[in-house]
């Protein structure tokens, strides 16, 4: 890699230690092009669109705007990320460097272990886009990168590094839009304690496990069932009781081409592989698999209406039975009666009620999505058992560097109750966004009498209220419906109209009978969801009777996923499922409302570090090369809010440490055993390293991004 640097007059530091002059304003050899869109000279749309396109067309996918890194899929291999590339950035000030993300890691990582300063506070880094736009791949560009940092080589460097093989396998699929579609969030935390990493834990969200039963043409089941076809010996098949593919219902995308058999086969492998490094049992990767296979043949136990009422197992389907009971380590009758009937006690007296053929359907699904989404929570749950930190009494000294991967917004022919709280999600994750890009940002430009032109920028708090407004927010609505017995779907929908016709954000969308509809309109386009089944899936709900089974199973694992009584030393526990006086069991709190709260969480963790934001962009639809269709990315940018993001970072003081903070980092610059945490002190720092175009406020300095960086490479050179 080549690069060429101008010199634009404020690097006295770098002339004062003799070194080859850094400028900031980085131009690429080949097309003179700026690398920083906050730099260009003309900030309109059509200008920054033809500098994405013109970087993208020679291969240079990443750009930023200030601090904040944009990244194009290449959609191809590109030779940026060998080792060597990885050394510079890890050696080399960034202003030095074309953008990469591996710049973006070195800024968490110092800022984390307090290199370049003598203070470290935790970091996060939030990477948004949409569905193939390269937000996984970049974490785990990231990740690599961090742990290249730290370079202890220990165990659970490696630990770490195989987390993503294994939570891909379970949690990703293909889908129109990517081949390798995350189909739940992650928060990746990575904890250190001076420059070594002492653990990791990983927060996970919303698995779209309604894929286990029903994927859309073209698309596929999670990984691991095809990984199993493709990499296991026949013997092996034989014993966990698996025949083709093409004869499970819940795998309808069926036999797969022979060039992808072998890369699924090694995909097999490498995930055997993790299982192993992070540390998981071989009794354990037994019972996985066993369970995995039973829930293929679960799927495939279907039924036959009976003359007078209810449905019965026969022929075909109760062989697929009497499999299943075998993998899942249950009881013959047992199974067979809680599919195709609940039971329920009134009054000291057992009443025992047949399923449609309908209700049995959802039975057996239900049953299938519970499985697997407690053996995917439980293998979340078991990583960070292995990678937690072990030292606890230094919590305090303990930083962090959190990376969030979560599904960027969804707008589908059709939408469900998924899309709407994934859109949710990135309603919130836009408001942080916002608000610390542009409303903190211009708070403290006012507080201080800092005279700065103000952005203005698209507010979504309105939406927010809408979704999360108390008493009354779409999400509460959602709830108290979901607790009435009488509730339904339609119910729903007229209570949303009656409360929020007059919303300017909500449209009432006149829908056909048995599919109720509303539209919201979200900070990236207008969305009608369909209400279809959205009670059901809030109230997740398992019958009583399917949820004694489980906890009664032979097979250690699903046993102790559903909480039941066999409990050897060191196992975990998921919560255990309540029972309810009725026939439902569920988890107390609706999905809705987790979902909620894990995100209340999340964003407090982000708002309390420092973030660095990477905003993926999509250059086509047809996941190819070299194919940069402006419209789609004009959309995004739009989408995204990054035009508006482009002008604050070209005007404004992006880093605003207090005096107090500033010396704390940088106050090592006197060199002098104590340095006062004052206003006069910081003037003297930045006199010493000869620093320009900042400003003081009242209580705190105001820099452009660019300054960190200079004060630490001065410091770095101390
Ligand atoms: P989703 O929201 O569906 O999970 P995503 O944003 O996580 O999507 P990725 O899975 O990271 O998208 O990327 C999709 C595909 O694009 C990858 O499987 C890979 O083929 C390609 N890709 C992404 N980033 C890069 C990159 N930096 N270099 C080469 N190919 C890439
Ligand atoms: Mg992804």
């Amino acid at each position: 890699m080549h690069f060429q640097t101008v010199q634009v007059g404020l690097n006295n530091i770098f002339q004062r230690f003799g070194s080859p002059v850094k400028g900031l304003v980085m131009v690429d050899p080949d097309c003179d092009q700026v690398v920083d869109l906050a730099k260009l000279t003309s900030l309109d749309e059509e200008h920054i669109l033809g500098t994405l396109r013109d970087r993208y067309n020679k291969q240079q996918i990443y750009t930023y705007i200030g601090d904040i890194l944009i990244s194009i899929n290449p959609y191809k291999l590109l030779p940026i990320y060998e080792n060597g590339v990885s050394d510079r950035y890890r050696e080399q000030p960034r202003t030095c460097l074309p953008p990469h993300i591996f710049a973006i890691a070195n800024s968490a990582y110092c800022g984390a272990v307090g290199e370049g300063s003598s203070s470290s506070e935790s970091q996060c880094v939030v990477i948004s886009g949409e569905s193939g736009a390269g937000k996984t791949e970049g974490t785990k560009l990231l990740v690599r990168h961090i742990m290249e940092m730290c370079k202890g080589h220990s165990q659970l460097e490696q630990q770490i590094l195989q987390v993503h093989p294994l939570l891909e396998a379970f949690g990703n699929a293909r889908t129109i839009r990517n081949n390798n579609s995350s189909r739940f969030g992650k928060f990746l935390q990575l904890r250190f304690l001076g420059r070594s990493v002492v653990g990791a834990k990983i927060n996970e969200y919303l698995l779209e496990k309604s894929r286990l039963v029903h994927q859309d043409s073209g698309e596929g089941n999670f990984h691991v069932f095809h990984y199993m076809f493709a990499g296991m010996q026949p013997n092996e098949k034989e014993s966990y009781g698996l025949i083709e593919p093409q004869f499970y219902r819940y795998l309808c995308s069926g036999e797969l081409p022979e060039e992808q058999k072998e890369t699924l086969s090694e995909s097999f492998q490498d995930l055997c592989n993790a299982m192993n490094l992070v540390g998981f049992q071989k009794q354990e990767q037994t019972d996985l698999l066993t369970l995995l296979a039973g829930i293929l043949s679960l799927g495939n136990v279907t039924f036959t209406e009976q003359e007078t009422s209810g449905v019965a197992i026969t022929g075909q389907a109760l062989k697929w039975l009497n499999t299943a009971v075998n993998q899942l380590g249950v009881g013959t009758e047992q199974l067979y009666n809680c599919l195709t009937s609940s039971c329920s006690t009134m009054r000291g007296e057992e009443i025992r009620k047949l399923y449609t053929q309908q209700q049995a359907e959802d039975a057996r699904d239900s049953m299938a999505k519970a499985i697997y989404a407690r053996l995917f929570s439980w293998i979340v749950l078991k990583i960070n058992q292995l990678v937690a930190s072990k030292s606890n009494e230094r919590l305090t000294e303990m930083r962090e560097i959190g990376i969030l991967d979560i599904f960027g917004f969804e707008k589908f022919e059709m939408n469900r109750f998924e899309q709407l709280c994934i859109n949710l999600a990135n309603e919130q994750l836009q408001f942080f966004f916002n608000k610390h890009v542009f409303q903190l940002e211009q708070e403290a430009y006012q507080q201080d009498g800092i005279e700065c032109d103000l952005v203005s920028y698209e507010d979504n708090k309105p939406l927010l209220d809408l979704f999360l407004g108390k008493p009354i927010g779409l999400m509460t609505l959602m709830d108290e419906e979901s607790r009435f017995p009488k509730g339904s779907d339609v119910t729903f929908v007229e209570k949303l109209n009656r409360n929020f016709s007059n919303n300017s954000n909500y449209e009432v969308v006149q829908g056909v009978k048995g599919d109720p509809k509303f539209a919201v309109k979200h900070y990236a386009g207008k969305v009608v969801y369909s209400a279809s089944g959205c009670l059901e899936k809030n109230r997740d709900s398992l019958h009583a009777d399917i949820g004694k089974i489980l906890t009664g199973s032979e097979v250690h694992l699903l046993c102790q996923v559903f909480g039941g009584k066999i409990s050897r030393t060191g196992t975990l526990h998921l919560p255990v499922l309540k029972g309810s006086e009725s026939h439902v069991v569920s988890s107390k709190k609706t999905v809705g409302a987790q979902f909620r709260q894990s995100l209340f969480v999340l964003i407090e963790k982000m708002a309390a570090s420092r973030p660095h934001f990477i905003r993926c962009l999509k250059p086509n639809e047809e996941k190819t090369p070299d194919n940069f269709q402006s419209e789609l990315v004009r959309e995004q940018l739009h989408n995204n809010g990054l035009l508006e993001t482009t002008r604050i970072r070209r005007g404004g003081f992006s880093w605003r440490p207090s005096f107090a903070e500033f010396i704390d980092g940088y106050g090592v610059v006197l060199l002098r055993p104590s340095v006062a945490r004052t206003k006069e002190s910081c003037l003297e720092v930045l006199n010493e390293v000869a620093l320009e175009g900042w400003k003081t406020g009242k209580d705190r300095l105001f820099f452009k991004y660019w300054h960190q960086d200079e004060l630490s490479q001065y410091v770095l050179r101390l």
